[in-house]
């Protein structure tokens, strides 16, 4: 059997132990301390754009605490992408509040500005009231259409709250992403573009956003000398230890960016000649996926096989791929909600598969994966 090929793994630089060293000689094992801020001002520098970030135990946490910033509570709606991961909803929940899902347009894959325009209208139409937010998600790291979603935003009034877990290290119209909205989440869970283990962030535009953010996130203590609170608190601050780890990343979050990249374009290379295979590329310059995984999309008319039939036999060679996300209204338990759209992401869902992307793939790893391909279509020329 050939080795396993994973679809993503985190990646050391070589650096974090330093960094996690030197919490234990200063004894700054606990939550806290300067690997933390060392770390939260890494990140500030490297999306630019004057932000305040807050390191938090999780991306799911940054969502949380953005939506307790923006008083939302029971029975409020918010605006959510129905293309991604289960985190970026589930906090809509943790607070009471609904989730509203949206469609994707085709070639971002990411929220139909237009289709939110629609749903906008329509809520207010049928509830009296707007919703109270707009979370936007950079699938797969590729930025959303994010001037046209901030300008229906704007016309509203409703903040947005971006969702870049994916996409560090992506950027659209030249600026990155987690800056375009009002707050954004990252993650820096094991498969993301970098890791401190599990952790997350939240990017702030104010000083006092940020600070009120670390406040929620280390139990709501008042400013007295016994523990006082007059708000609900939460621990979902990110130790010095992971912080350590992070900073050791910061140092090869480029070399990461460039290598997903590479896997993509390989990929691109050795699969064009086959009809049938579409790429998520880039839809224009505009946009600049750190491509995070590769994804491909099978059209099985045109293939003779589908996208689980292809994924079934990675499996038997040892390759790990993945169907993309299945949509938010989609799944059991938010079939209660509502939902704008045309059925977008759920054919990429039906035909979408994410293969190995990973960092220190070489490129027989990937011929290795492009050849189970190229088998299939040979097989089904066969028939
Ligand atoms: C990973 C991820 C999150 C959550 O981040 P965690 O750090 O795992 O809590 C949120 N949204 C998307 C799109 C993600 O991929």
């Amino acid at each position: 059997m050939h080795k396993k090929i994973w679809l993503s793994l985190a990646q050391m630089g070589g650096k974090e132990q330093q960094f996690v060293k030197e919490a234990f000689d200063t004894n700054w094992v606990v939550p806290l301390g300067p690997n933390v801020e060392g770390f939260e001002r890494d990140l500030q520098s490297y999306i630019g754009g004057n932000k305040n970030v807050v390191a938090l135990s999780s991306g799911t946490a940054a969502i949380h605490l953005a939506l307790i910033q923006l008083n939302i509570g029971p029975g409020d709606e918010v605006i959510c992408q129905s293309f991604t991961f289960a985190a970026t909803a589930n906090p809509i929940k943790y607070i009471g509040a609904n989730p509203v899902f949206i469609d994707s347009e085709p070639d971002t894959w990411n929220m139909s500005p237009a289709v939110l325009e629609e749903a906008i209208l329509d809520r207010i139409a049928k509830t009296g009231k707007k919703p109270k937010a707009i979370i936007p998600v950079h699938l797969y790291g590729m930025p959303a259409r994010m001037d046209k979603i901030t300008e229906v935003a704007d016309k509203f009034g409703i903040p947005v709250l971006e969702d870049a877990a994916e996409a560090l290290g992506s950027k659209y119209k030249g600026q990155s992403c987690g800056t375009f909205g009002h707050f954004a989440c990252l993650s820096f869970n094991g498969n993301k573009m970098i890791t401190t283990s599990g952790g997350g962030a939240l990017v702030c535009t104010t000083l006092e956003e940020a600070n009120k953010t670390k406040f929620y996130a280390t139990q709501a203590r008042d400013n007295a000398p016994h523990y006082q609170h007059s708000h609900i608190g939460y621990n979902y601050r990110m130790s010095n230890i992971c912080a350590g780890i992070g900073r050791g990343q910061m140092l090869v979050l480029e070399d990461h960016v460039t290598a997903r990249r590479k896997n993509h374009q390989i990929y691109r290379e050795l699969l064009q000649d086959f009809a049938g295979i579409t790429f998520f590329d880039n839809p224009s310059n505009d946009f600049e996926s750190n491509h995070w995984l590769t994804c491909i999309i099978i059209d099985p008319k045109i293939t003779g096989f589908t996208k689980e039939a292809l994924r079934l036999r990675m499996e038997a060679e040892n390759i790990e791929t993945r169907p993309l996300w299945k949509p938010m209204h989609l799944q059991p338990v938010f079939a209660d909600c509502n939902f704008y759209g045309s059925g977008v992401a759920e054919k990429l869902f039906d035909q979408g598969l994410c293969l190995p992307s990973h960092t220190n793939l070489t490129r027989k790893d990937l011929e290795r994966v492009v050849d189970q391909i190229i088998n299939m279509i040979k097989t089904q020329d066969i028939l």
